[in-house]
């Protein structure tokens, strides 16, 4: 695993703020470059999730104003298991638990039923994406169904633990972790490899709700524009590839945006 491969902060980023109305023309052209792609391929992050009621990592109401990110090191976790679980606990699995998937997440699966949208690829770990019914989730930073023992390697469902009352612990005695991704970790093996089969085989990418500030999940769109896609991008803000690789902007809210995409598709 090369560092390039580990996850972490891409802090070389900024953001812009600005308002402005939906363009139904920039909806129509993304509707005609959705509709003649050969492989439709969708970026999503935590933006995704919000109007799911899922928080997002940073910002006023953000995970890391609550949450000291120490707690998803992989090395902190390692020594402060009982410490660590307490967090995540009320990080993820208390929200995640309750969390269904919202309009944007059901466009996506409509666009996979089509047959026109063949991959998505995820930095989420709500697995909204599978509540709203598609098969093709690349969960690039795993995922909060699993738990897995840095010991022996021996997974478990997160269901077979209640987790409210409980730190899961293996059969070998070693406090289990979640199977998702911690900061230092790498980036599970079978997502990279679906991923650089999306990149070959991208002519269109929609980018939802991710800003870029997550390495190395952030390269992605750089990967696929640098492969000849056209990037549609739909987020509220402008975000770190909005002036640098986006061919459409359309800014909003990702479930408005996707609703009227679907609608004409
Ligand atoms: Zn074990």
């Amino acid at each position: 695993m090369t560092y390039k491969h580990k996850l972490r902060f891409n802090f070389y980023c900024f953001f812009h703020n600005f308002t402005k109305n939906i363009d139904m023309n920039d909806i129509d052209i993304a509707v005609e470059k959705i509709r003649n792609a050969k492989y439709l391929v969708a970026f999503t992050g935590a933006g995704i999730s919000v109007e799911s009621n899922i928080p997002p990592f940073r910002g006023e109401n953000g995970i890391w104003n609550k949450f000291d990110p120490k707690t998803l090191d992989i090395d902190y976790f390692a020594n402060n298991p009982v410490e660590c679980w307490s967090q995540i606990t009320q990080m993820f699995f208390d929200v995640i638990d309750i969390a269904k998937p919202n309009t944007a997440h059901y466009c996506l699966a409509k666009l996979e039923e089509q047959n026109i949208l063949k991959s998505l690829i995820t930095q989420n770990i709500d697995n909204l994406h599978f509540d709203a019914g598609n098969k093709n989730v690349v969960e690039y930073h795993g995922n909060t169904r699993d738990l897995i023992c840095m010991n022996c390697g021996k997974r478990y469902k997160v269901s077979d633990f209640d987790l409210k009352n409980e730190i899961p612990v293996c059969s070998c005695n070693n406090i289990l972790k979640p199977d998702f991704v911690f900061f230092g970790e790498g980036i599970p093996e079978k997502a990279l490899i679906q991923v650089e089969k999306d990149i070959k085989n991208v002519d269109v990418m929609l980018v939802i709700g991710t800003t870029g500030e997550i390495l190395p999940a952030s390269l992605i769109p750089y990967q696929a524009k640098q492969n000849g896609a056209y990037i549609i991008e739909i987020n509220t803000e402008k975000s770190n590839f909005t002036d640098k690789i986006t061919d459409l902007f359309l800014q909003g809210k990702a479930g408005e945006i996707c609703q009227k995409i679907s609608e004409s598709i």
